[in-house]
């Protein structure tokens, strides 16, 4: 027995998504079937259909979503049908090392490669972003990579905890640690690094400078928490030593959230040499590479990554949409047009063209 579903596939790199028919495996003990009400388009997704990140094709992307809880395998002990859950693209298996140690959010089970596979068009095999596949009707998920969350919560805001939200709130908040009367840079003003200036804001940063080349941007930067706007294309010299120079001597915390080797070397560069921590958002493109002198990270200044904000999702991603419903996080604003399944290409258009922050589709 299997699931009809109707779901954007990628067939070819820089093609645009083929809206098909597809039937979806029945769960296996520990699967749950997951009926999609919303699924966001991320930046990570363009990544996969633009080339710039390779998987094999064809694939049904997306991996940010909400959705209903229509199966359970047998073995599923943590959701029930007609529960509300949020889809995770780094699982949280609860036993492994990582997931028992405050070191990590990497679960084991954390890109490990499919045993077999759960989508199927005219029974050839299609694969599926981050063992999920969103941009579809329905999903099949492990029970590891699903947390239930309130069901008075609205799918078409709540999706975006599934990646967007949580990454940039969690990177100032659970990674970087920001702290109260700290200066913040924020590099790249879109689906994610607007929510790493309200995460900045949130843990008390008292100077927070948005740096994105569309000046459109600026408007929504300071209603998330900006206190100034820099767009590097109206800077003549080192975007890095304008920044140190804004500063007072350079940010205590910087943030690369576009993926481009190039501004990965100014946010490194534009933190305090003693102290400054830099931490690499953006997902760059296979191969390339950022250069740093090494003599830089004696004094102290220090660069990491994040991935998924350092959250463990079944454990903060309901405390994230919490946030939402108190009103401490704003996620309504961010949320700039709602779509139906075939203008998914006009979304990422969008996204391309810089007119919107987060499309969600709602099914
Ligand atoms: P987005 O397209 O919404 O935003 C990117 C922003 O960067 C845009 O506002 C654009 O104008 C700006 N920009 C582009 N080039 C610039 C430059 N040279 N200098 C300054 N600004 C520039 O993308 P998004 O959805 O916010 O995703 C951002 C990045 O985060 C992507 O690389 C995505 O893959 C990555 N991401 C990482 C994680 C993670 O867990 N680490 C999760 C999700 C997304
Ligand atoms: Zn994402």
């Amino acid at each position: 027995v299997t699931t009809k579903i109707r779901a954007a596939v990628l067939h070819a790199i820089n093609e645009p998504l083929v809206i098909e028919e597809l039937e979806l495996d029945d769960p296996r003990p520990d699967e749950v079937l997951v009926q999609i009400k919303a699924a966001g388009l991320c930046h990570s997704d363009l990544h996969y259909i633009n080339g710039s990140l390779s998987r094999p094709l064809p694939t049904v992307p997306g991996h940010e979503a909400a959705g209903v809880v229509l199966a359970c395998g047998s073995a599923v002990k943590s959701v029930r049908p007609g529960d509300h859950v949020v889809p995770l693209f780094v699982p949280q298996c609860g036993s492994c090392e990582s997931c028992l140690s405050g070191r990590t959010n990497l679960c084991r089970y954390f890109g490990v490669p499919e045993s077999e596979p759960r989508i199927f068009r005219a029974g050839e095999p299609v694969g599926r972003s981050s063992t999920l596949g969103t941009f579809a009707t329905h999903a099949l998920a492990n029970e590891r990579s699903l947390v239930k969350v309130r069901s008075d919560a609205p799918f078409n805001r709540i999706f975006y905890c599934g990646c967007g939200v949580t990454t940039g709130v969690g990177a100032a908040v659970f990674d970087a640690k920001v702290q109260p009367g700290s200066s913040v840079i924020v590099f790249g003003i879109g689906g994610i690094g607007l929510n790493v200036l309200q995460g900045a804001r949130l843990a008390g940063a008292s100077t927070i400078v948005a740096v994105d080349t569309n000046s459109e941007r600026e408007a929504m930067a300071r209603k998330f928490g900006a206190t100034r706007f820099f767009n590097p294309a109206t800077c003549d010299g080192d975007v890095a030593a304008a920044l140190l120079a804004l500063t007072e001597g350079g940010a205590d915390y910087s943030f690369e959230c576009i993926g481009n080797t190039a501004v990965v070397e100014q946010a490194f560069n534009a933190c305090h040499p003693l102290w400054g921590r830099c931490t690499v958002v953006g997902v760059t493109p296979n191969g390339k590479m950022s250069s740093f002198n090494p003599q830089s990270f004696l004094m102290g200044r220090s660069i990491s990554g994040s991935i998924f904000g350092g959250a463990k999702g079944r454990r903060d991603i309901p405390r994230m949409v919490d946030w939402y419903m108190d009103g401490i996080i704003n996620i309504d604003d961010l949320v700039t047009h709602r779509i139906k399944l075939d203008q998914i290409n006009e979304g990422f258009d969008m996204m391309r063209s810089g007119e919107s922050i987060r499309a969600v589709i709602e099914f």
